[in-house]
């Protein structure tokens, strides 16, 4: 074959491992798709002609995207990367990496799309964030990561007239479980706990390990009242609570609210002393301090 044959760069693209999209900048109906894409995307070639690209991309409309690529087809860029979702015919995703660029065809502006498949490297990601701020034993989140939480809710309070108010939790004479049942019935009542936890709580309150058997919980968008509440309703629900291998535990809390004039080493000071209190007046109860 001639290297400057069109049918030898007709063939590159065939079998490139890269999908290749090629759309029309107008209708972003596809002119042309190569084996790859049509392989991952499960459609035929053919099938792919009666397609248009915001179809295949569950994270745009039409008209998010044509807004996306708009500065692309002004010439403002001349080229686009980014990642993003693609649908196959059988409804699952993939994530993929694209590069967009615009050329002027024979008089019409076609769009060339190369792309590659990046699940692995997304997954390893999230597997690797995971690792980095979610506790392994409790998968709550790590005191790393709800210190940041705090840290973010703070930036958020002071920008906007929200609230939010912190829970910490401590285990009332967790050494007594470890030295009578032993270390791995101490790990799993950890893990039991927070399923008790996590069940008493909204779903957008986050939870975090804050040391071995001490739990900070935020609350979000919640009064000093209603933490108290909150609070008196968990410290009940694990008095009553029947764990499989231990039975009977309680726990101690401390509650207090970010107030006006706050930072976060006066708030989680506040609510130590709190904590302190708990277990100062008798263990199994809320103390809260304004
Ligand atoms: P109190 O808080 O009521 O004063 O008594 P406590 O016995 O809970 O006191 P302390 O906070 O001193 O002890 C906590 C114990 O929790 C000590 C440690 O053995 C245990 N612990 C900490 N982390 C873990 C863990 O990951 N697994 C298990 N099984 N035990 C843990
Ligand atoms: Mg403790
Ligand atoms: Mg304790």
């Amino acid at each position: 074959m001639n290297q400057c044959d069109t049918s030898f760069f007709t063939e590159i693209i065939k079998i490139s491992i890269n999908e290749i999209y090629i759309f029309d900048s107008k209708s972003f109906k596809f002119i042309f798709v190569n084996d790859a894409a049509a392989l991952n995307m499960g459609y035929s070639k053919d099938e792919f002609l009666d397609l248009e690209v915001a179809t295949i991309k569950p994270a745009y409309t039409f008209k998010e995207f044509s807004n996306y690529i708009q500065p692309l087809l002004e010439g403002s860029v001349a080229f686009l990367t980014f990642e993003t979702l693609h649908q196959r015919k059988d409804g699952s995703v993939y994530n993929i990496d694209i590069q967009l660029q615009c050329i002027l065809s024979n008089t019409k502006k076609v769009c060339i799309a190369v792309g590659r498949d990046i699940t692995d490297r997304v997954k390893k990601h999230q597997n690797l964030m995971e690792l980095a701020t979610i506790d392994s034993l409790t998968k709550t989140y790590n005191r790393y990561q709800i210190n940041a939480e705090i840290e973010n809710e703070i930036i958020r309070v002071q920008r906007t007239d929200r609230r939010f108010s912190l829970m910490m939790i401590d285990l009332d004479y967790f050494k007594k479980v470890n030295d009578t049942f032993g270390h791995d019935i101490g790990d799993e009542v950890l893990i039991e706990f927070t399923r008790v936890l996590k069940k008493s709580l909204r779903k957008n309150d986050k939870i975090g390990r804050w040391g071995g058997e001490e739990f900070m919980v935020l609350l979000v968008e919640t009064s000093l009242k209603d933490a108290l509440s909150v609070s008196q309703k968990l410290c009940q629900d694990i008095d009553r609570y029947k764990f499989k291998s231990i039975g009977h535990l309680t726990c101690s809390i401390g509650v207090s609210l970010f107030k006006r004039g706050d930072t976060k080493f006066t708030l989680l000071k506040r609510i130590d002393q709190a904590l302190y209190l708990s277990k100062n007046t008798g263990r199994n109860r809320v103390s809260i301090l304004e």
